[in-house]
């Protein structure tokens, strides 16, 4: 039990070490916005890795790749039981937030488990060991996943093409820069099982011609120019991997998926007698790189903010806020247009996040509160926002460009903060004033009411003019594909 509670905890805490030397990598290449985004990712792992808290506050559904040996003394059944006890501990212990809930109540048990989680795939193999790949896969980057069933007369252009097509438009959704995997061939099981456990996969394709398409489409993929959070930039993948099955000639499966740059993993073995070690190699605190925090100058703006500040704002300011933030996600979304907000919001900023926390006596502590895709939000904002009267929203990823007239009607602005920074933003909430609708929506869809201190940096990513830099990233990134394409 020990061992796997410790195997969560490595994972959610301490990046795998090629991930982090690839975003290292693309800090030294980055310039601007891009490298600023980068900036706060690295300080965010640095954090999570000396503080060992998640380094995101979307610590994921809990996925377990076990290897059992035919000769090792636990069964297959124990084993389950083991991992499921394990996640419920861990949930208070690391802690990392309750992320499993029933998709028809919306009911969230509180410990990571329940119907089908966390996920657990276990293969016998002969040998006397135990081998547990911990593998938190968090939502944001769960989102964008396509399958695309091609037609067989396209071939490997079909391929490419839902490549390229998938990647412009999860834009900034997944987390940018991460791992982007493809598998094509085999029926659509195989091929999403096989492009899922290739995120993990380090290093280069073991045939040379599928090396070659890793590492051209590679290229293409970082020539869109999407970037680090889809705010532009040299690097929208870390990584690609390729691979395929073989298939049958009528049809032809594509199957693409993706990895934030919280690309989590750790693996732990045990022999037959219960002794354990950690086997992969994650970052320690003495393996990182000092990194200076960009964008210090920023707008300062209290909360409530009035109309004519918003106004404003433009599209590329940097902005830090002072006062009073809600959390709001999907579900809370829905009540307040169902119920009316808990508070009065007008003026205020509401943040699309889900936080991990944890009760200290009668006080709540907030121990990561970064931001979530704000694209789920897209049907349900300019109503919340007209309804509450609150002029800011934050979130990751943006908004669909529809909502660009609301903001201008309602004198309203999208703020981005670095997707998975969550630490970062946990320093600046300085006290956590209420909650609402704890009990019926569970931590993360819950409304929690922060006090935040220089919260930031926030990027202007969609003005209250009809602004927004993800338009222009991706109109350039549009034409960039169309072009590659042709
Ligand atoms: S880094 Fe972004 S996509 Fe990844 S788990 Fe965190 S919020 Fe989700």
């Amino acid at each position: 039990m020990e061992a796997l509670v410790e195997s969560i905890r490595v994972a959610e805490t301490r990046l795998p070490k090629w991930v982090y030397e690839k975003l290292l990598r693309a800090y030294e290449e980055n310039d601007g916005v891009a490298k600023a985004q980068l900036a706060a990712i690295l300080k965010n792992i640095e954090i999570a890795a000396k503080e060992s808290k998640p380094m995101c506050q979307d610590t994921g559904l809990l996925v377990f790749d076990v290897k059992v040996g035919e000769r090792f003394p636990l069964s297959i059944e124990d084993i389950k039981r083991a991992i499921i006890e394990a996640s419920r501990r861990a949930t208070g212990e690391v802690p990392i937030r309750p992320n499993s809930m029933d998709p028809l109540s919306g009911y969230n048990p509180g410990d990571n488990t329940g119907k089908g989680v966390p996920i657990i795939h276990i293969d016998l193999v002969p040998g006397d060991y135990l081998e547990v790949k911990v593998r938190p896969k968090g939502g944001g980057s769960e989102y964008p996943t396509r399958l695309c069933m091609i037609p067989p007369s396209k071939g490997i252009a079909g391929v490419h093409e839902c490549l390229l097509r998938t990647v412009y438009e999860a834009a900034g959704k997944p987390c940018p820069p991460g791992i982007v995997s493809v598998a094509f061939g085999g029926t659509v099981e195989e091929a999403f099982k096989l492009a899922k456990s290739n995120l993990y996969r380090e290093g280069r394709h073991e045939e040379d011609r599928v090396r070659e398409l890793e590492e051209k489409w590679l290229d293409e993929i970082n020539q869109l120019g999407i970037g680090p959070m889809g705010l532009g930039g040299k690097t929208t993948a870390l990584d690609l991997k390729v691979d395929y099955l073989y298939r049958h000639p009528a049809s032809f499966p594509v199957a693409v998926t993706f990895n934030c740059w919280a690309a989590r993993e750790a693996a732990l073995k045990m022999d037959p007698n219960g002794n354990w070690k950690i086997i992969s190699e994650n970052v320690r605190p003495e393996d990182l790189k000092k990194i200076e925090l960009g964008g210090a100058d920023g707008i300062e703006l209290k909360l409530p903010v009035s109309e004519e500040d918003v106004r404003k704002l433009k599209a590329g300011d940097v902005v830090y806020l002072t006062g009073t933030i809600v959390t709001a996600r999907d579900e809370a979304h829905k009540k307040i247009l169902e119920e009316g907000a808990p508070i009065d919001l007008r003026g205020l900023a509401i943040y699309h996040c889900g936080p991990v926390v944890k009760k200290e006596g009668d006080e709540w502590k907030v121990i990561a509160a970064g931001p979530t895709t704000s694209a789920r939000m897209n049907d349900l904002q300019a109503q919340v926002l007209e309804k509450t009267g609150a002029k800011l929203v934050i979130g990751k990823g943006g908004m669909k460009d529809e909502l660009l007239e609301d903001f201008k009607r309602l004198g309203a602005a999208y703020l981005a903060f670095t997707g998975g920074a969550a630490l970062l933003a946990a320093k600046a909430i300085k006290r956590v004033k209420e909650v609402y609708w704890l009990d019926e929506l569970g931590i993360p869809e819950a409304m929690w009411v922060f006090e935040v201190e220089r919260f930031g940096p926030l990027v202007v990513a969609m003005d209250s003019h009809g602004n927004s830099l993800y338009k222009t990233v991706l109109e350039k990134a549009k034409s960039k594909m169309e072009e590659m394409l042709r």
